[in-house]
């Protein structure tokens, strides 16, 4: 069972990151794309950090869609509406629980991923975020209900899987996102939304018991 304990220590954790990759991402996004991906980051996580403590005692459904809200409500790009909308619908199927067992944290993933899907019709090999996020919640499906592995042996697969989709952005032309104008001067560069959705699996995946 995953319990608000590992939810609260996995945003806590989503609140360091975006401080200590500020910069990181921000390169990456220099590269491709306006140079604020970082920032953006920092700007939703900071007003996630600010509120947290009033929304202790909320369940998970509401928790995350107090976190989802802020993103919306304060990042300005394209990954305001993106990984607001993650957040939001990831706790849906833990609607009024106080923990969820490892079929209903897939449902989560699942959930969350599929909303990004749906409101940036991106797709794999598109050079977004979701190049880390679609392969890596199947390969969790695949790692716990076809082939068995625990919960956290499912969750470093889907993390290995989500880095590799990473790495897959740097030798492609971007189809969605600002990186779409530079054609073939995308070339070599990681996607910055696919890396920080990689550090946030990497974050998934530590916390777990
Ligand atoms: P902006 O591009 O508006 O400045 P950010 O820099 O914060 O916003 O985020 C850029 C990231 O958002 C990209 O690296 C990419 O991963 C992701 N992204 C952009 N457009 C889309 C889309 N249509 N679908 C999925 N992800 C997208
Ligand atoms: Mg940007
Ligand atoms: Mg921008």
């Amino acid at each position: 069972m995953l319990n608000k304990d590992y939810f609260l220590g996995v945003i806590d954790d989503l609140i360091v990151l975006a401080e200590e990759k500020k910069d990181y991402f921000s390169e990456l996004d220099s590269a491709i794309g306006d140079g604020d991906h970082g920032m953006n980051m920092s700007i939703g996580f900071r007003e996630v950090s600010k509120n947290l403590d009033g929304w202790k005692d909320e369940d998970i459904n509401t928790l995350f869609k107090n976190v989802g809200t802020a993103l919306l409500d304060k990042v300005g790009g394209a990954s305001g509406p993106l990984y607001g909308g993650f957040f939001s619908k990831f706790g849906v199927p833990a609607k009024g629980k106080e923990e969820v067992n490892f079929d209903e944290f897939i449902e989560m993933m699942e959930a969350g991923v599929a909303i990004i899907e749906k409101r940036g019709k991106a797709v794999v090999g598109d050079k977004t975020m979701v190049d880390t996020l679609r392969p890596a919640v199947d390969a969790l499906n695949t790692a716990y209900h076809q082939d068995g592995l625990a919960p956290k042996e499912a969750m470093k697969k889907a993390l290995e899987v989500g880095e590799a989709g990473s790495d897959s952005t740097i030798p492609i032309i971007a189809k969605k996102g600002r990186a779409m104008r530079l054609g073939e001067r995308a070339i070599g560069h990681r996607d910055p939304g696919s890396a920080s959705s990689a550090a946030i699996l990497a974050i998934l995946y530590k916390r777990m018991p």
